[in-house]
């Protein structure tokens, strides 16, 4: 195979500027107010709100830095690599079989013992660089394929953008349905930090007057194309919507940000948009909040545990290990933020142990990590539309996201099957490598012209379901295997229950009935439910709530135990409902981070 120009990217620069700033900032750099862990959408909104606010923010981040410029690769074409995008010979991906059927930790795995490095199934020639290594950051019990990137910016770098708010149907589903507790509190709350967020980050959307996904402030929306228009018309008759997609992308610009610009709908937003018209947490918050003079950024930094001031029972800082020389070094402040993405900040609190907190910071109840919930994916449908059968493709593939089937199970009606519900993702569109190609037979010349007279026509989408949250579903530290830096690695014991099976065969099931409603040829519904983890949308093992023998964060995202300890990713989250969980990380933090403001002035 000739050599593959897209692995070609020269960090020397980035890896030098890293190493320089780990090694320039030391504990005795200080003092700081706060320590930020992470530096994704929670850790970078945790320090954008505090620096701006004047507040000494540490932001110890266990990746590098990214050279933004150079590592969002917007403008390379697929035929630019001979693998089209899959990972290089000595590197390789999970497939979704293989997170069923392997033993874990996966990295032991003797299939895998040729691969120099082993990624979970996010892992291609762009985000290589970003995702994790199995074999260096195992996890152990039930099968979970969690995508876990160690770089500033974390998962934001290649997300999704699907930037919908959370609403009345989630903060009030027990009330709706009697299962488990209800939020804290309810949307309303919660509302002014959504609009906040929308305008700061800029987000394209339509409104809609929607209770199951609440209207934001939106930029100019991307929309319908004439297959999705003839699609909505159809589910619109059995009482569904389609709606544009909600992007986590600015189209009209925004204000105040030299990082970014507006989109120019090139449509390879996954790898990074090397204009910054999507949401990536570095250009869009880190990058600002630096710029103001309160922020230091210390790459390289692998929080092992939030350490105790044993004078005050407060916490005192952070313990870090620097991931090149593995020196420890104790880091304090005032308060610390914990924003290392749902499932490490929760093993960052077990990992914390002291004679006080013996199973763990915050673990008085026996609570944390558990309620671990996500989304459960896989149901599809797909199929070709006949009135674009044979037409002349349009230019499609400049959107950052496609459209959306709002919720509609258990929204006014009671499902005699399940509780909760599920949405879907997905549509049409004439996009750079015709994916439908390889479902459809023959070859040669008759073949090419079969791909090029569907092209215009394809259609398919893709269900997102609620997981209960259940006490039983929980992550715990493992205390046999250790990652590369000596710390104890999470065990997952994680299963979908009924509601889920069922609610995934009835997701396959209105595929089907939507894309008959719509005339589609040749439909294939595939109602295999993927591995658990695949939505990457984990919540919840760190519960909020007013009662601190029942959850393990009060209203604000505080350690009951601990006062001074915040959590500022979706480890308080109390359920997820079906939507995509950044725009709700990002608005919960800025609510957060407002409590954590008023403490520190009450305490000055
Ligand atoms: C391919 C893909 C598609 C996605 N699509 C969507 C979508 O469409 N919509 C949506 O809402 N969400 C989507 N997501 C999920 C989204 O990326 C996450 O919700 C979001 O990034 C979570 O933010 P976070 O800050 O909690 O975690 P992360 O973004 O993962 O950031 C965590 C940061 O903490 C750092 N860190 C971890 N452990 C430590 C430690 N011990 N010490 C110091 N630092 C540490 C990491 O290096 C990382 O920088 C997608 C994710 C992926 C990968
Ligand atoms: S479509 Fe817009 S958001 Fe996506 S890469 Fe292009 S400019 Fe960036």
């Amino acid at each position: 195979m000739p050599a593959d120009p897209t692995l070609d990217l020269d960090l020397a620069a980035v890896l030098d500027e890293s190493r320089r700033l780990a090694a320039s900032i030391t504990p005795a750099s200080g003092p700081w107010d706060a320590i930020v862990v992470g530096s994704g959408a929670a850790g970078g909104m945790a320090a954008y709100q505090l620096a701006m606010a004047g507040v000494k923010v540490l932001v110890l981040e266990a990746g590098r830095m990214v050279d933004h410029r150079k590592e969002y690769r917007t403008m390379e074409w697929p035929y630019a690599s001979p693998r089209r995008h899959r990972l290089p010979p000595d590197q390789r991906a999970i497939a979704a079989a293989e997170y069923n059927f392997l033993d874990r930790p996966y990295g032991n795995d003797p299939a895998f013992a040729k691969h120099k490095k082993l990624a979970s199934y996010a892992g291609n020639t762009f985000t290589r660089n970003w995702v994790v290594d199995e074999k260096q950051h195992p996890t152990t019990g039930t099968p979970y394929s969690w995508v876990r990137a160690r770089v500033l910016g974390g998962k934001t770098n290649f997300w999704g953008r699907v930037a919908i708010r959370y609403g009345p149907l989630q903060f009030q589903a027990a009330s709706r349905d009697g299962f488990d507790v209800d939020w804290p509190f309810g949307y309303e709350e919660l509302k002014p930090y959504y609009d906040k967020v929308d305008v700061l980050l800029g987000v394209s959307g339509t409104k809609e007057g929607l209770d199951q996904v609440p209207d934001g402030i939106y930029q100019r929306a991307h929309k319908l194309n004439c297959v999705e228009v003839h699609f909505r018309d159809a589910v619109t008759k059995l009482g569904r919507r389609y709606i544009p997609g909600r992007a986590g992308v600015t189209t009209d610009g925004v204000l105040g940000n030299k990082y970014r610009a507006r989109c120019l709908g090139r449509g390879r937003c996954s790898r990074g948009c090397d204009i910054g018209a999507t949401f990536h947490s570095p250009t869009a918050l880190i990058f600002p909040a630096r710029d103001s003079g309160n922020l230091t950024l210390r790459p390289y930094s692998v929080a092992a545990e939030v350490f105790l001031d044993p004078a005050t029972g407060r916490a005192g800082g952070v313990r870090v290990i620097d991931a090149n020389t593995h020196e420890v070094m104790d880091f304090k402040a005032k308060v610390v933020v914990l924003g290392a993405g749902c499932l490490d900040s929760t093993r960052i609190l077990l990992n914390s142990k002291s004679a006080r907190h013996p199973d763990g910071m915050g673990n008085s109840t026996g609570l944390l990590g558990c309620y671990l919930s996500e989304h459960h994916m896989g149901p599809r449908g797909s199929g070709f539309i006949p009135t674009r059968i044979g037409t002349e493709p349009t230019l499609d593939d400049g959107r950052p996201t496609g459209p959306y089937i709002p919720r509609f199970r258990n929204v006014t009606d009671k499902h005699p099957d399940f509780i909760r519900g599920y949405h879907f993702q997905g549509g049409s569109a004439s996009y750079e490598f015709p994916g439908h190609a390889q479902d459809l037979p023959g070859f040669g010349k008759a073949f090419k012209s079969s791909v090029r007279k569907y092209y215009p026509a394809q259609f398919a989408i893709g269900g997102f379901g609620e997981v209960l949250p259940r006490k039983e579903n929980r992550v715990a530290l493992d205390a046999e295997v250790k990652d590369a830096w000596g710390i104890p690695v999470l065990r997952f014991t994680y299963r979908f229950s009924d509601n889920e099976i069922r609610m995934a065969r009835d997701m396959a099931d209105t595929a089907d009935e939507m894309l008959r409603a719509a005339g589609a040829e040749n439909i294939k519904i595939d109602p295999t439910m993927l591995p658990p983890g695949w939505s990457i949308h984990e919540i919840g093992t760190a519960r909020m709530g007013d009662d601190p023998k029942a959850s393990v964060t009060d209203r604000f995202c505080r350690l009951h135990d601990v006062p001074n300890v915040y959590m500022a990713d979706a480890a308080p989250f109390v359920s997820g409902g079906t939507q995509n969980t950044t725009w709700s990380i990002l608005a919960m933090c800025w609510r957060t981070m407002d409590h954590l403001k008023e403490d520190l002035r009450t305490q000055a």
